[in-house]
């Protein structure tokens, strides 16, 4: 496992809650670190068997040309998209800095960052998965009838089992 690094993305954008921010902009520099498998990549040489930077470049691109009253939002909506993107995430940090705020002195950088861990352990076979334990999770997606759902809840809770559980249940 290793960690996957683009540091100091930056952006000219219109993020914030003053009209000062919304007309001029603000500069902005984004970092983002994932946590993922990469194995198969290095075994074969291939881009698109990793976390390619351009992508995730162009999702950060993609979520600051947005402009939203917060940097939370922001944050969010980048971890969201890379979750979509990327199938092996294990983990994910991001952050988003704000240089000179202006908050009527000299402030260097204001900065939010979030980060979320996505292996979880299987209730039945305690195998280590990625599951992002909420409605966005692939197994959500898995078909499985709704009495047997009740009785997987009845039995494990409402944690993710792993892929190779579910596909026991699933019909
Ligand atoms: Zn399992
Ligand atoms: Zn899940």
């Amino acid at each position: 496992m290793a960690w996957i690094a683009l540091e100091g993305m930056r952006f000219h954008a219109y993020h914030g809650v003053y009209d000062a921010e919304k007309a001029l902009g603000t500069e902005y520099l984004v970092d983002v670190y994932v946590k993922a498998g990469i194995a198969k990549a290095a075994a074969t040489d291939q881009v698109d068997q990793t976390v390619n930077y351009e992508v995730i470049f162009r999702i950060c691109q993609m979520e600051m040309e947005q402009p939203r009253h917060l940097i939370e939002t922001v944050l969010a909506g980048i971890i969201a998209r890379m979750k979509h993107q990327f199938a092996s995430l294990q983990a994910i940090r991001v952050r988003v800095r704000k240089l000179h705020p202006p908050l009527g002195g000299r402030v260097e950088q204001a900065w939010v960052e979030e980060d979320a861990d996505f292996v979880a352990s299987c209730p039945r076979c305690k195998k280590k998965h990625i599951c992002y334990g909420d409605q966005t999770c692939w197994c959500k997606e898995a078909n499985l009838h709704p009495a047997t759902k009740e009785t997987l809840i009845r039995q494990f809770g409402t944690t993710c089992l792993c892929e190779s559980c579910v596909k026991l249940y699933a019909g």
